[in-house]
């Protein structure tokens, strides 16, 4: 397909640091493509101590919306006019609408994995959910999975993660702001996790254990103490079924990978900046 830029095309992008792997370009122009919207997304590589000035020139030039990954998410969450509460919550945007000057925060990660989880038969009110990691895409699916109603949260971490002391304020953050309980939990106490374990309706994978350099390895091989009927999630989508999964499936338990994820957190942006829907099967072609 060929794309027609002209003077009225708009500009959506990503800023980050690098920014030349990503998905997101392909996926965006594919579906303004199809679509035959006249919008382009091209990759912005900016580093955190640029991001304002950059953020700046792109508003005065107009551009209509932008993602952002690392190094830039955290710091973006302070140069937008309003946020989402999941944004607000998470301490990251990764989605930013433009409107006259004017920039509104989103954060879609955990949006993106809650439309893959429903797709897979999950509905969130009053069920508990687990997450191995406590990074970036584990605080977003934590966000959202408790606005969306979940009744009890487990983080299981490093006892010395990078990220403990945020992964204890998000914690008391998200039972103080919707009522679901957490536990911060030692990835490595196997009772501790066997007991979450045997209560959770939905298991996620969220460390990069299983993905290159680490293909083939798994954090977790013993899943006899989940629950029944659990539904298990790895948010890799590089193999496309890490060890973690094959080994859950083998234990009887429906899986899904991260490729939904990724779709569905640039179809959410997308609808922000364009109001219309992304055309996902069209797009997920070429994911795969
Ligand atoms: P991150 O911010 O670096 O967090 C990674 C987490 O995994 C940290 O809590 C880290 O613990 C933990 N971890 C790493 N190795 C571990 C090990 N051997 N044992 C126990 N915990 C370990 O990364 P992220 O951005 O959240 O990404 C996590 C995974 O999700 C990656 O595989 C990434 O590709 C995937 N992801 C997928 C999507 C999607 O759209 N499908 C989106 C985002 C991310 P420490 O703090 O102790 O180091």
């Amino acid at each position: 397909m060929d794309v027609k830029i002209t003077g009225k095309t708009r500009l959506t992008g990503l800023l980050g640091s690098p920014v030349s792997h990503s998905l997101s370009p392909a996926m965006h122009n594919r579906a303004f493509q199809f679509l035959r919207l006249d919008y382009v997304y091209l990759c912005f590589d900016v580093v955190e101590k640029d991001l304002k000035t950059a953020v700046e020139g792109l508003k005065i030039c107009g551009i209509r919306g932008f993602n952002c990954t690392m190094p830039d998410k955290n710091r973006m969450l302070e140069l937008t006019d309003s946020c989402s509460k999941a944004a607000e919550m998470i301490g990251a945007v990764n989605t930013v609408l433009n409107e006259g000057g004017i920039l509104t925060g989103y954060n879609t990660d955990g949006i993106g994995f809650m439309r893959a989880a429903a797709e897979n038969g999950f509905i969130p009110g009053g069920k508990a959910v687990t997450i191995l990691g406590a990074g970036g895409a584990a605080t977003a699916i934590a966000v959202q999975a408790a606005l969306d109603g979940i009744s009890h949260l487990t983080i299981a971490a490093r006892p010395g993660s990078r990220f403990h002391n945020r992964t204890v304020s998000l914690l008391d953050s998200i039972s103080r702001n919707t009522g679901c309980q957490t536990e911060l939990t030692d990835i490595r106490d196997r009772k501790e996790l066997e007991r979450n374990l045997s209560s959770s309706d939905l298991l996620v994978q969220a460390t990069p254990v299983g993905m290159p350099p680490a293909t083939g390895q798994t954090i977790l091989d013993d899943f006899s103490s989940l629950k029944k009927g659990a539904l298990v999630a790895d948010l890799i989508y590089n193999p496309r079924q890490t060890t973690f999964l094959k080994l859950a499936e083998a234990s009887g338990f429906r899986t899904f990978n991260g490729l939904r994820m990724l779709l569905y957190q640039g179809a959410e942006a997308f609808r922000i900046w364009t109001g219309r829907d992304m055309p996902t099967e069209e797009v997920l072609l070429l994911l795969q």
